[in-house]
């Protein structure tokens, strides 16, 4: 287990020491491009960790070149920050995607592929078949709600497992799950070996820690921090989102569904196809439409077209780093933050 030195500046039960970050080799930082993994990357840089020693990880949960349930600008803003910030970025997904997955009938699950810094890999798909045919379910479960463990966990921990680079090594995962969010995510462990962990493996000597360094964060402190450094953040906060995740996500309230359904009918058209297709709502009650029909969709959609205009397209063209004294709070930084549990 690394050494712990330093106290944390907010108190939370298990999290009062910050791991000896002097002692890992690599700091792999999920990210997804939302307001706590940047602010997650920011206190690495904060703690003086040297950029020389992170990465970025951003998992495609649409896959390479597809869209249906994500922000198409997300891929290219987490490239764009990468490139601010000079750090390297690694792109991992599920062949196929969440759509992929979700309409899985008598085939195994498909082939992880991730980017390395010798190029890319591919692991996995010759598992026995299996029929999904469903959405995954709204529940903390991350059995059932699937989407989180096949499209995210699991691709890091396979984009992790297959490089031969972080055996004999010491490596930090860090992830920005905060307590504030949800009861489930408040009883996360802010450290922890990692689950690709195998440091008493003789052959391997892989040692991955799991760090939550903004666990105890709350969504003020976690805006403070990205103030301070003006980083610009993703349009989807300047359209009333809280929260930076799939633009259709599971978890969407009937706000967001009814504002999905103003900005993005053809995807909104097409999930509910899919509802329909398998006898299956997204929500355990309500159909798509009828969740859109219980909503209002943000006002900041018709308020914003510029933001709007770029979280609907495929490059983020605005910029990352701002003066910090001209950085305003996002229309949606302290809105709704329906989203995983
Ligand atoms: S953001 Fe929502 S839909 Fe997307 S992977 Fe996470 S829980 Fe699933």
């Amino acid at each position: 287990m690394s050494a712990t030195q330093m106290a944390l500046p907010f108190q939370v039960p298990g999290a009062s020491t910050l791991p000896d970050l002097s002692t890992y080799d690599r700091i792999l930082v999920a990210f997804s491009g939302g307001k706590d993994s940047i602010c997650c990357l920011l206190r690495l840089l904060e703690l003086g960790v040297p950029k020389d020693r992170i990465e970025l990880h951003h998992h495609l949960v649409d896959s390479m070149g597809h869209n249906l349930f994500d922000w198409p600008v997300t891929e290219s803003y987490c490239r764009k920050f990468a490139q601010a910030f000079g750090l390297p970025i690694y792109m991992s997904w599920l062949e196929g995607g969440l759509e992929r997955e979700m309409c899985r009938k008598d085939q195994p699950k498909a082939p992880t592929h991730f980017q390395t810094p010798n190029g890319e890999q591919i692991s996995g798909g010759q598992g026995k078949p299996g029929t999904r045919c469903k959405f995954p379910a709204k529940t903390a479960d991350l059995k059932t709600r699937w989407c989180s463990s096949y499209l995210k966990i699991d691709v890091l921990s396979t984009a992790i497992a297959n490089q031969s680079r972080f055996n004999h090594a010491r490596t930090l995962v860090v992830t920005g799950e905060r307590a504030q969010e949800s009861a489930a995510r408040a009883k996360y462990q802010s450290f922890e070996p990692h689950r690709t962990d195998r440091r008493d493996s003789p052959k391997l000597r892989r040692h991955i820690d799991h760090w939550r360094p903004v666990h105890s964060y709350t969504s003020e402190q976690v805006w403070e921090m990205i103030q301070r450094w003006g980083v610009l953040a993703h349009p989807a906060y300047y359209l009333d989102w809280g929260r930076l995740s799939c633009q259709f996500c599971i978890f969407g309230s009937p706000n967001q569904w009814a504002s999905n359904a103003a900005i993005s009918p053809e995807r909104t058209k097409r999930l509910h196809q899919y509802e329909q297709e398998f006898q299956h709502t997204i929500d355990n009650k309500l159909s798509i439409p009828d969740m859109a029909d219980k909503g209002t969709a943000y006002a900041a959609i018709h308020q914003n077209p510029d933001q709007l205009r770029l979280a609907l397209s495929n490059e983020y063209t605005a910029p990352i780093l701002i003066d910090p004294n001209t950085w305003t709070l996002p229309a949606g930084a302290f809105g709704e933050s329906a989203g995983p549990t």
